[in-house]
């Protein structure tokens, strides 16, 4: 059992009025609020400790380092990843695929095939887009059913030994679904592809087991666990870092320059060129401890009871449809009212001060799929409550009034 009370004083933003209205916020699947503790730590890394790091002899950039290090000692731990120098920091989940993509333009013959799903986010579509231009390479799509889940036999029959990576979010962003990414994965490995899991949306929800899963890569960003924007990690397992040639060069990535040639620091390095965001990555893992201090089982089992409140709260608006009804989802309700725009249902219900997402998610293929422009999307976090469910619902049941 969560204690809603304390954690909600953990975060300041939630005390404040938006609009005149007391804050309710919705939109946790675009960013998460950040908890005091995190706020504190941002502070005394920069009133205490800031230095570069990997540099200086001085304390200072000791300190830094040591920290830096620490906090990818942290996530190595929470992913359950064998090695630390499987962690890379990056800037969030976009810059993790992008990475890993442009590693795979060295590695792929004209006619290999990447396969996505048909529900991914934007930054799971376009980077592998652009390497397949690079390379000639063809990208497929597995298809997904009627209520949100991709269709398992369509995926088996796109399987082939032409495939060289598969890529699929772990939740649907647009639609709440949770992905079967242990049966995506051993699948995969069976025609010899490597699999990249796009966990942005999975990781403020569940622990996941990078060893357990088998993935190759694992990304996510750091603002949807509650860390700093422009921070994330991408999980490679050593033997694919070891093969995929650095993104960026730069500063820090190498062991020896000359102009004649280059050679590469040894993981985690190669993959981290120049000055990175220092305070950022300390303080993901100051999140990523806050986070597992409350548990992510008590997290999932009280959003889930979110989601089941908030459905059936839902369904009872006429003309209400959602999209998105997977067996296996998380907190996330994406929907529409009979014809009504989402961006203006979006608007009026801020007015109330209830903040929730309105348009296409970055998943254009999601609404086209669905035949709707865009949906209005409710996206929960363990600090929110039912209460905040029934004010959202009254303010939806005064905007459909208003707006019919
Ligand atoms: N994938 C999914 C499933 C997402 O929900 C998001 C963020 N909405 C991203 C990727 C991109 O994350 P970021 O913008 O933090 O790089």
């Amino acid at each position: 059992m969560l204690d809603l009370q304390k954690i909600r004083a953990d975060f300041p933003i939630l005390t404040q009025k938006v609009n005149g209205k007391p804050l309710v916020y919705f939109d946790n699947g675009a960013t998460a609020q950040k908890p005091q503790v995190v706020l504190d730590a941002i502070t005394k890394y920069y009133s205490e400790i800031n230095a570069n790091i990997h540099r200086g002899v001085h304390t200072l950039s000791q300190w830094a380092t040591d920290a830096y290090e620490e906090s990818r000692g942290k996530i190595q731990k929470h992913l359950n990843a064998k090695h630390a120098h499987e962690i890379i920091f990056t800037a969030g989940t976009t810059h993790g695929i992008n990475a890993v993509a442009n590693g795979f333009a060295a590695l792929l013959q004209p006619g290999d095939e990447i396969l996505v799903s048909a529900m991914e986010h934007h930054s799971n579509i376009v980077p592998w887009q652009m390497l397949c231009e690079r390379t000639g390479a063809v990208l497929k799509v597995i298809p997904m059913n009627e209520k949100g889940e991709l269709i398992r036999s369509e995926y088996e029959v796109l399987l082939s030994e032409k495939t060289k990576i598969v890529t699929v979010n772990h939740i649907s962003n647009a639609l709440g679904t949770i992905n079967p990414v242990d049966y995506i994965i051993q699948k995969a490995h069976e025609v010899g592809a490597a699999v990249l899991i796009d966990g942005a949306q999975a990781t403020p929800h569940l622990k996941p087991d990078v060893q357990a899963l088998d993935c190759d890569f694992y990304v996510f960003s750091g603002h949807k666990v509650c860390g700093p924007t422009g921070t994330g990690i991408l999980y490679g397992k050593e033997a694919w870092l070891n093969k995929l040639p650095p993104y960026q060069g730069g500063g820090e990535m190498i062991a020896t320059v000359s102009f004649e040639k280059t050679t590469y620091a040894d993981l985690p390095h190669k993959f981290e060129a120049g000055t990175p965001n220092i305070a950022g990555g300390i303080v993901l893992g100051t999140a990523i401890d806050y986070l597992n201090e409350i548990g992510f089982e008590a997290i999932a089992a009280y959003e889930h009871e979110l989601l089941a409140y908030a459905t059936q709260k839902l369904e009872q608006i006429e003309g209400l449809r959602i999209i998105g009804t997977a067996e296996h989802k998380t907190s996330v309700i994406s929907f529409n009212v009979g014809n009504i725009h989402p961006y203006d249902i979006g608007t009026i219900v801020d007015k109330l001060g209830i903040a929730v997402r309105t348009g296409h998610h970055c998943a254009q293929p999601v609404m086209d799929f669905f035949g709707v422009p865009g949906t209005v999307r409710a996206s929960f976090a363990f600090y929110n409550t039912k209460e905040e469910i029934d004010i959202f619902v009254e303010a939806l049941q005064k905007a459909v009034m208003m707006l019919s």
